[in-house]
């Protein structure tokens, strides 16, 4: 369901979206004027409030995927796809939200990172295997991902893109033919040039804090998602090249470790680690190693 709150007017405008393109458009005249007056003076919570309707958002994440695609080298090795979509499969049955087609894929690069595309597309670095000790780190990573979908945060991102003039072509695309193929194509050129992919702090504390209730309902023990971070740390000294990416598009994993510290003392207990894991880590390691990412 869209992120509207129940008393929230404009959510009985935005059901009718389908009816016909002559009331969408006024419903988002409404909805423009409305955030131009509202949104600044913090009335309306941005959270609160989207422009992207869940359907816009899978269309927006399709074509942003199959952008990816292409640019991406992808990891053809289908036991490791199988058992890193099965992990996705529980973390995505224990998360809340709208029922997104979730869809889990590993990219061959040696870089620790994960990212998530809306509405349900989301990619883990082959390097986040290898650099993992345990089954609950991995976990943790796919769980944040899992997370900033659930909590419609790349919604979150485009209505700011859009309100703050960076999206009007994406805007005019969604008045002209009710969030069809052009408005999907422009939202995702967008993302795919960087303009939206970036979540705020406060969505990556979110996607913390959500992604751990997460991981901890689907079985795993919380303590993997904070000895990820902290690995990540030791990384960025050892061999800064290989978080750069992970930096660039995260905020700094000390902020976030403390944040999650607290949380972690009273999160043990659920799976650590298993033969899987261990078996599927292995037999990367003796396959040829993984590229680096291209730098753009
Ligand atoms: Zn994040």
């Amino acid at each position: 369901m869209p992120a509207f709150a129940d008393d929230d007017p404009t959510k009985h405008l935005l059901r009718r979206r389908r009816a016909c393109n002559v009331k969408r458009h006024w419903m988002l005249v409404v909805a423009v004027v409305l955030c131009t007056t509202g949104c600044t003076s913090g009335d309306v919570p941005w959270k609160d409030f989207s422009l992207v309707s869940v359907d816009q958002e899978i269309a927006i994440g399709r074509e942003a995927n199959a952008q990816v695609r292409q640019d991406v080298a992808e990891l053809s090795d289908a036991a490791t796809g199988k058992y890193i979509s099965d992990i996705g499969a529980r973390l995505v049955e224990a998360a809340r939200g709208p029922e997104y087609p979730y869809t889990f894929s590993v990219a061959n690069y040696r870089e620790i990172n994960a990212f998530a595309l809306p509405g349900g597309p989301i990619w883990l670095h082959r390097g986040v295997i290898q650099a993992a000790t345990n089954e609950s780190q991995v976990a943790g990573v796919l769980a944040h991902e899992v997370a900033h979908i659930a909590q419609r945060h790349a919604a979150g991102q485009l209505t700011k893109g859009i309100m703050a003039n960076l999206g009007l072509g994406l805007l005019s695309a969604m008045l002209g033919n009710a969030g069809g193929a052009d408005a999907a194509q422009a939202a995702a050129g967008l993302l795919t040039n960087g303009m939206f992919l970036k979540f705020s702090r406060d969505d990556e504390r979110e996607a913390d804090r959500v992604g751990l209730q997460i991981m901890r309902d689907a079985g795993w023990d919380g303590r993997g998602m904070l000895e990820l971070l902290e690995l990540l740390q030791s990384e960025a000294e050892s061999n800064p090249s290989s978080v750069e990416i992970f930096f660039s598009s995260h905020p700094a994993p000390q902020d976030r470790v403390e944040g999650l510290r607290e949380a972690v003392s009273s999160a043990h207990g659920g799976t650590r680690d298993t033969t899987e894991f261990r078996s599927t880590k292995a037999r990367l390691l003796k396959m040829a190693p993984p590229r680096s990412m291209p730098r753009q």
